[in-house]
């Protein structure tokens, strides 16, 4: 009985692994078709490829993910400057921004922030809400991400975005799985985000004004690199 429900549990999270992989493929894959539909119709004379390029990469990127993900998994703990996370997180959705009329501002401390933990799955936090903060701006706008080191060897991260905001009833519903407003979501994305944040001894919080916005708010522990000279 015991090993059934251990098995179901796997197929359970076999399966929440694919449609997020699928998700994540599906949105590049889309957008590639989009632009060669443009492109074939002759309609347009803007320069597609540049654009292109970077979609096709990402989804080159998310494919040799996959094929790292399917060796035994280890997992590298590491110190790691979260602002530098931030940056890579952002430059990989800065063309998806782009297309939407997202500006994405980033304020960050001049001082390292260090955190010690799993460099990819930080990213992925950072990746999941962000790219929901751009999903809910239908017409553009800004979003402005700020990291500071508070008190208490707390590092905190905003992420603030101009949507339509959650309503106070569903913002008990968000992160849990399958939980999607959205025609084509997974409603995965926050419950992997959630995790993640958990396992890294994190917390995690959705502020939000309806009408004016979201705002996430990420704690990390913050940890001095041992090998920096003090
Ligand atoms: P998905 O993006 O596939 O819907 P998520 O787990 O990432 O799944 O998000 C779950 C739901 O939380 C979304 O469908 C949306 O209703 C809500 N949500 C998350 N982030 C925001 C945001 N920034 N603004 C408004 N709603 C949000
Ligand atoms: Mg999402």
């Amino acid at each position: 009985n015991e090993e059934l429900l251990i098995n179901s549990e796997k197929l359970y999270i076999a399966g929440q692994l694919a449609a997020g992989i699928a998700h994540e493929i599906r949105n590049p894959l889309t957008s590639l078709k989009g632009f060669l539909q443009l492109i074939a119709s002759g309609r347009s004379n803007h320069n597609y490829y540049d654009i292109m390029k970077s979609e096709l990469i990402r989804i080159e990127s998310i494919v040799s993910e996959l094929l790292m993900l399917s060796k035994p998994q280890v997992y590298q703990l590491c110190y790691r400057d979260v602002r530098q996370i931030m940056e890579e997180s952002v430059t990989l959705l800065e063309t998806q921004a782009i297309m939407h009329n997202i500006e994405i501002r980033l304020m960050m401390a001049a001082e390292p922030l260090y955190v010690f933990g799993v460099e990819n799955q930080i990213k992925q936090v950072f990746i999941n809400v962000i790219k929901n903060a751009i999903e809910a701006m239908a017409s553009g706008g800004l979003i402005r991400i700020s990291l500071e080191l508070a008190q208490k060897a707390q590092i905190v991260i905003r992420i603030q975005d101009e949507g339509p905001g959650i309503a106070k009833e569903q913002l008990s519903k968000i992160g849990q799985p399958f939980y999607t407003t959205k025609d084509r979501g997974t409603g995965l994305g926050l419950m992997v985000t959630y995790k993640i944040v958990d396992n890294h001894l994190g917390s995690i919080k959705a502020d939000s004004i309806m009408g004016q916005g979201t705002t996430f708010i990420i704690q990390l522990p913050y940890r001095k690199d041992p090998e920096e000279n003090a």
